[in-house]
């Protein structure tokens, strides 16, 4: 019978080995466990060395355990403690001396070849434990079966053996099952074992993934923390969960990492943006959420605005879908926006004054046209303004002077706006005026009184006082516009008409400027045809040198031819109401050209028609297009040569403001004519602002005083005044003066007074026909010098 968990067996025949013991004695209790030991071990070893060891030390054992129990019951009869229980009791004794002297010397000898200390109690009973008890349980049977034998003889020894043979079976069958269930123990603790290193083989791999997790978030940190462009992580309801360093700098929102957190993105987004942010993360929630990219502006901690360019997706950390966010990243964008805005700036902007430009003027009339049209009570007016002779301060001042004043207009005019009014450049000296929300037009004209009137006090222009004057035409929602180009077209319209009405004020648009403008158009076909059929006429106004006293008669020195145009509905017309047409249409150059050879032609005729009047000159008035056309001297030279006049009784008169406006364009012109031997002279001179060293550089004979001068000469006047400087200035340059327009005797005699040598006007000859000038000179011939 094996004992489960060990090597160790144990045989029946220990019960009968104890048996007789107490029956025989320990020499015959030696010799059966010497037997039976042996018979054991060559079971269990075939090493004769232990064949003959095992059986040495139950013998030995058995002889010493046996002594002791024989010494033991013989001191207990002695001492006259006997029974039953005495003998038990020194049998089990016996068992455990007999147990431990065996296992002493079995267990001793394994640790000595183990190289281990002879005795070691916890080694011994771990692996003897049961062979003790199996001992003591046959010692304890032997003892019983010696009571029995002693008691009731042999035969009740042989009624009992059945029953013990039944106990062992019993016994046998009891350790089999142990030995099983031992297995099986051993067998689970293996597959435990094995459990074991496959849980630690999977906790190593959970930890080498946890390793390379942590790296992966390190590295993903380290991105985070030092990347240049900003970066958060954000719930979907903007709230900020984390912010890079680059996010929160001065370069972006200029505030710190842990203060970003406080925050919500919305919080953070100038407001007028922070409804489209809203938009973008309202449709956030994580299912819907795609990404959104946009510029936006947003406040720094200082209040200053920066516009980041956003780029927000989806964010997931690995493995761990529950915990998405979104990662957002922004880069500060401000100098291109503001490089931008500079440009579309530029694109809308008047470089010089600052103010809308045209464009940007025009866009805003085409929505108040339309706001007007669907609601009336979104009345506006716009002003139409063009300064007056602004091209003479551009050229006697410099354009630096020019652009100064300009500026100087331009804040003038802004300050006396509202804030809803605008105020743009169209170009050159034109501006415009859009004035929204008023209520009744009589507001615009008030705000026209009122610019008028701010215009008034002079500006300071390269060091000198300069008064500017402007003249405006104003136009109403009222008249029920469709487009921006009719508004401006009807307010430049009334503009022209303040002009012509004398400047520096202005003029309502009415449809009677339509019926104007119809009228030019009608006019501008109409001249085309005069011109071809020969309606075009000269007439004579002739000129006179003024004689020193009222005693002397003005003496005559030729005329000044002035054109006509007698329209085939008997009217004639008077060259103001014509010339500027055939100026706009380029008809002028026929105009001149008819004039000039005409004039030339009659001048040349009464020369020769006597001798009196050999030395008559003419004088022809050019127009700006004339100055400015490079066959001026071809055709001029064209009519002397076919006229047959001697250049020196031609003169070419150009008025002040034409002259003036292209000095340096002039020069060229007035040389190459004075070339050809032709005078010339300045007319209408005092109006413009002819400056004095261009006066003198230039190649001028004349200067003709504007008649508005002459039309109110009182003595002391201002008006005497000029007249007087005039005519001092041109006895500085050596330039002969005229004064036109004398009306009555007293202007003459003035003007006598004052110096003038030359004079023109209706009391001394008024223009008259090729026929009439004829007639006239007839009439005075002989009295002419
Ligand atoms: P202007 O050169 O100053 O011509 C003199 C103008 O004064 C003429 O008017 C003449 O009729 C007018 N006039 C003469 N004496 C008096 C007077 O005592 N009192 C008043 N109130 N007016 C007087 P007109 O013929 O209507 O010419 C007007 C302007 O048209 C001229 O002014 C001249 O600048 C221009 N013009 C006339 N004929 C021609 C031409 O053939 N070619 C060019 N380019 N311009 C011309
Ligand atoms: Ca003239
Ligand atoms: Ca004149």
């Amino acid at each position: 019978m094996r004992v489960p968990g060990t090597k160790n067996s144990y045989a029946a025949g220990e019960v009968f080995i104890f048996l007789l013991l107490l029956m025989l004695g320990p020499q015959a209790a030696a010799v059966a466990a010497a037997f039976e030991t042996g018979v054991g071990s060559l079971r269990t070893s075939k090493r004769w060395t232990s064949r003959f060891y095992g059986p040495a030390v139950a013998a030995l054992s058995m002889v010493v355990a046996g002594g002791l129990l024989r010494a033991g019951l013989d001191a207990l009869s002695t001492a006259a403690v006997g029974g039953a229980a005495a003998v038990l009791a020194a049998t089990m004794a016996c068992s455990a001396a007999y147990f431990l002297i065996t296992a002493v010397l079995m267990y001793g000898v394994l640790q000595l070849k183990r190289g281990e200390p002879f005795i070691q109690p916890a080694g011994i009973f771990g692996v003897f434990r049961w062979v003790g008890m199996a001992y003591a349980g046959s010692a304890s049977l032997a003892a019983l079966l010696y009571f029995t034998w002693q008691q009731q003889g042999v035969a009740a020894l042989l009624v009992m053996l059945p029953l013990l043979a039944m106990l062992l079976v019993t016994l046998h069958f009891y350790f089999r099952q142990q030995e099983a269930s031992e297995q099986l123990r051993e067998a689970s603790a293996e597959v435990a074992a094995r459990e074991a290193t496959l849980a630690q083989r999977e906790a190593d791999a959970a930890e080498a993934h946890l390793a390379a997790l942590q790296a992966s978030e390190r590295r993903f940190h380290s991105a985070f923390t030092h990347a240049s462009i900003g970066m958060a992580l954000l719930a979907f309801d903007g709230r900020i969960l984390q912010a890079n360093p680059a996010l929160a700098l001065a370069q972006a929102l200029g505030r710190s990492v842990d203060d970003l957190s406080q925050h919500t993105l919305q919080t953070l987004v100038a407001p007028e943006d922070q409804a489209a942010l809203e938009r973008h993360l309202g449709l956030t929630s994580a299912a819907e959420f795609q990404r959104f990219s946009g510029e936006m502006k947003f406040l720094t901690a200082t209040g200053d605005l920066v516009w980041l360019a956003l780029h927000c997706s989806f964010f997931t950390e690995p493995g761990d879908a529950a915990e998405a966010c979104l990662i957002l990243q922004a880069q500060d964008v401000s100098a291109r926006r503001t490089a931008e805005a500079g440009l579309a700036h530029m694109a809308f902007h008047d470089a010089l004054t600052g103010l809308p430009n045209r464009r940007r003027f025009m866009d805003v009339l085409a929505a108040a046209v339309a706001r007007a049209k669907t609601d009336p009570s979104r009345a506006w007016a716009v002003i139409f303004l063009d300064f007056d002779r602004f091209k003479l301060v551009n050229d006697s001042l410099g354009h630096g002077a020019g652009d100064d004043l300009l500026q100087q207009l331009a804040r003038r005019l802004q300050d006396k706006l509202r804030p809803s009014d605008l105020v743009a450049r169209l170009g050159g000296d034109e501006f415009a005026i859009l004035a929204e929300r008023i209520e009744q037009e009589r507001d615009a004209v008030v705000l026209a009184e009122r610019l008028l009137d701010a215009l008034k006090k002079p500006f300071v222009v390269a060091g000198a006082d300069i008064t500017a004057s402007a003249s405006m035409g104003i136009t109403f929602s009222a008249f029920g516009y469709d487009s921006a180009e009719d508004v401006l077209r009807d307010a430049d319209t009334a503009m022209y008409k303040a002009k012509d009405a004398g400047k520096a004020r202005f003029a309502v648009f009415d449809t009677s400027l339509h019926a104007a403008v119809s009228e030019r158009l009608r006019l501008e076909g109409e001249l085309r045809q005069a011109i071809a059929q020969g309606q075009l006429a000269v007439v004579y106004q002739p000129l006179f040198k003024l004689g020193a006293s009222d005693a002397a008669l003005p003496q005559l020195t030729g005329f000044e031819a002035l054109v006509r145009w007698k329209h085939p509905d008997g009217d004639t017309l008077r060259p103001t109401s014509f010339l500027p047409i055939a100026e706009e249409t380029g008809l002028m150059v026929q105009v001149s050209d008819f004039v000039l050879h005409c004039a030339c032609r009659q001048l040349r005729q009464w020369q020769l028609s006597s001798p009196e009047l050999a030395e008559l000159s003419i004088s022809i008035n050019l127009a700006s297009g004339d100055l400015a056309n490079p066959a001026l001297v071809a055709r001029v030279s064209r009519a002397i040569v076919e006229s047959g006049l001697r250049p020196e009784h031609l003169t070419l008169e150009i008025t002040e403001d034409i002259l003036m406006s292209n000095v340096a364009g002039a020069l060229d012109a007035l040389t190459a004519l004075r070339r050809l031997g032709v005078r010339l002279a300045v007319d209408d001179f005092g109006t413009g602002y002819s400056s004095l060293s261009h006066l003198s550089r230039l190649p001028i004979d004349s200067l003709k005083i504007d008649r508005s001068f002459v039309h109110q000469l009182h003595r002391n006047s201002d008006d005497a005044a000029v007249v007087a400087a005039i005519v001092q200035l041109g006895s500085t340059l050596r330039k002969a003066v005229v004064a036109e327009g004398i009306e009555t005797a007293d202007q003459m005699t003035q003007l006598r007074e004052l110096g003038c040598e030359g004079g023109q006007g209706f009391h001394l000859a008024k223009p008259l026909s090729e026929q009439a000038a004829g007639e006239w000179l007839a009439a005075r011939r002989g009295q002419l010098h």
